[in-house]
């Protein structure tokens, strides 16, 4: 009998086999790469080896079969280890779904393999810098040369550019008889002449860094173009959800992890006569927390579920609420996580404070907490467009 709100067996399984795998690399592996400065690419091309990177993709283009539940359930477990890998939220969810659902046959085969082994890994690049959350308002813009095109334009806080062949570009092209400009889907590979990607010092810590990207006269052929040049934002937004589904469940893993910590800290350190989470002022925070992440994780799993069932609509209201508890269930966590450590709470040994900015950013990334309250807002309660 299947018991509702609880995951298949199956799912429940992978997540076990995903948080073994990440269990041996662990959080100070992971903090030690990003502070060398160096990548995590055996992680990445051990979970592609063991198919949970493509997991998502069909069986045909080298994936697994499965659904965002499942790349979801892989993100959050990896997180939960302490190793948060920012690049599944892009290449796999976000890639990996537009091109299985909008690509042609000979693109399918060209780039879902690589993005399933973790060999041709795919960065996202839509914000940029005079648009930011105004994405309507993005310049960079193909136009048509011969058989093939020629893109102009820049983007900002693009995660991961040097570990990928290619990112997907959302730029404009312009409508031949309107002139007006419309949403079109590029892959750019990161080694084409003219495009130029410079490292931001962000202060998070992680091997995954965030770029500025400077696209300057680069000739791509025809079939770069992913989708229909007509096909507008429908299929841009089809890895909208999966964006969210996938950052929440980062957050939620993140938010794990932290929680883990503390409760285990808690639990050994004495100061006065029993150990400190015997005190309600720390015990009642983390039981907060716990709450507040599993009511996360179970509106990412509600999203996951009606995305996979094809329920567009409904999985966006619940893609939205998820992002958001996760993030703020993230942010609260690290804090307490921080709080209970005491002096330890800061230091890099225990590594609880670089979580404080990791976990923030999910409240501005991929979709600013305020856009996700525009959006409820709106769409949930009927309330007039603010903006
Ligand atoms: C770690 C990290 C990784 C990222 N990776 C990628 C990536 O791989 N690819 C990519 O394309 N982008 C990426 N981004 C960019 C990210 O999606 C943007 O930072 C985000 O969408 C916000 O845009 P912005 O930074 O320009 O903020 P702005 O748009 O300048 O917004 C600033 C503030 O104003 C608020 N605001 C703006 N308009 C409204 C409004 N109408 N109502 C209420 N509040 C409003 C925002 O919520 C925000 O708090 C990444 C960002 C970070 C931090």
């Amino acid at each position: 009998m299947t018991v509702a709100f609880s995951e298949t067996e199956e799912r429940q399984e992978l997540r076990r086999q995903v948080a073994k795998l990440a269990g041996k690399y662990g959080r100070e592996w992971f903090t030690q790469k990003a502070r060398a400065g160096e990548k995590t690419t055996e992680l990445w091309l051990e979970i592609g080896k063991n198919g949970y990177l493509g997991i998502n993709i069909p069986e045909q283009y080298g994936g697994g079969g499965g659904g965002i539940g499942d790349i979801a359930a892989v993100c959050e477990e990896l997180a939960a280890q302490g190793c948060p890998l920012l690049l599944m939220v892009v290449s796999p969810a976000i890639c990996g779904t537009i091109i299985t659902r909008y690509g042609t046959e000979e693109q399918k085969q060209r780039w879902l393999p690589g993005i399933c082994d973790g060999t041709g890994t795919m960065a996202f690049a839509i914000t940029e810098p005079d648009a930011g959350t105004n994405t309507h308002n993005i310049t960079t813009t193909a136009r048509r040369d011969g058989d093939g095109w020629v893109l102009n334009g820049r983007k900002i806080y693009i995660s991961g550019v040097d570990e990928a062949d290619n990112v997907l570009v959302v730029a404009r092209t312009e409508d031949a008889k309107t002139g007006k400009l419309k949403p079109c889907l590029f892959v750019v590979p990161t080694d084409a002449e003219g495009f130029e990607a410079r490292s931001i010092p962000m202060e998070i810590v992680s091997p995954e860094l965030q770029f500025q990207v400077f696209i300057d006269d680069v000739r791509l052929p025809a079939d770069a173009l992913v989708g229909d040049e007509d096909g507008g934002l429908v299929q841009l937004f089809a890895g909208l959800n999966p964006e969210r589904i996938m950052a929440a469940s980062f957050s939620t893993g993140l938010a794990r992890f932290a929680l883990d910590k503390a409760a285990t800290y808690a639990k050994e350190r004495v100061v006065f006569k029993d150990a400190i989470g015997s005190h309600q002022a720390v015990a009642h925070p983390l039981a907060q927390s716990h709450i507040e992440i599993e009511m996360a994780r179970l509106m990412t799993q509600k999203a996951a579920a009606l995305y996979d069932a094809g329920d567009d609509m409904g999985a966006g209201e619940a893609a939205n609420m998820a992002k958001y508890a996760a993030a703020e269930a993230a942010c609260d966590a690290a804090d307490r996580a921080v709080q209970t450590h005491g002096g330890n709470g800061i230091t890099q040994e225990y590594g609880m404070a670089g979580l404080l900015v990791a976990t923030r950013a999910g409240r501005i990334a991929p979709v600013s907490r305020e856009m996700i309250l525009n959006f409820v807002a709106m769409h949930s309660l009927g309330l007039p467009k603010s903006y």
